[in-house]
């Protein structure tokens, strides 16, 4: 307990020094640094790619149009949020400004290499049991292989270091469906690889 105390506090002195981090250019158009939420010792820590629009502004992780599908996705797979560890591969919002709106660009393999130092910390202090990457990029960031989402998707999987992992895809793909039945057979199915995440998570 003493040392799960400790390990906290040292999570909070790394998120504190994230907000200062100019070690790439991804600051420089962002709000804020988006450091992941949860309690140190969570089974199940969650990664995505990076912070939307609205996380950047808010400051916190998944709180956007894709958290608030992966929050209902969490509540049909019986999972509680505030359990589980919710982090991103890159912890600033890359954006092109176009007119009044700031649309999304997925960050590059330079960005995503070097902001792996505040992720690797958060996995070193929060010690999950299993590790569920949302999405490619995460994926490919945590395996540090090339990752074909449809072929490894819900299964074990082992990631760098060792550490057990599964993938899944990132819930902001599901809004952008444009059929209304695909929607739905690919909700059910992140509630799937949730369900199998969680599972394993305490296995
Ligand atoms: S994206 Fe990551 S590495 Fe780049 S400035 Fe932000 S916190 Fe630092």
């Amino acid at each position: 307990m003493a040392a799960r105390g400790a390990s906290a506090t040292a999570l909070k002195q790394v998120a504190q020094e994230a907000r200062s981090c100019t070690l790439c250019p991804l600051y420089r158009n962002a709000t804020q640094t988006v450091f992941g939420e949860g309690p140190v010792g969570a089974a199940l820590m969650m990664v995505g790619e990076q912070p939307g629009d609205q996380e950047d502004l808010a400051g916190h992780p998944f709180v956007g149009p894709a958290g608030r599908v992966l929050d209902r996705a969490l509540s049909e797979a019986g999972i509680e949020r505030r359990e589980v560890y919710l982090t991103n591969a890159v912890k600033h919002f890359k954006n092109e400004p176009r007119g009044k709106k700031r649309l999304h660009k997925r960050p590059n393999r330079y960005e995503v290499e070097v902001c792996r130092v505040w992720l690797g910390k958060e996995i070193a202090l929060v010690q999950p049991r299993l590790i569920l990457a949302l999405g490619v990029t995460a994926a490919v960031t945590l395996a540090g292989r090339p990752v074909v989402l449809s072929r490894e998707r819900g299964r074990l999987v082992t990631l760098a270091e060792g550490r057990r992992g599964m993938v899944t895809i990132h819930p902001s793909s599901i809004l952008r469906v444009p059929d209304a039945a695909a929607r739905r057979a690919a909700f059910a199915s992140l509630i799937e690889d949730l369900k199998s995440a969680a599972k394993q998570a305490v296995a």
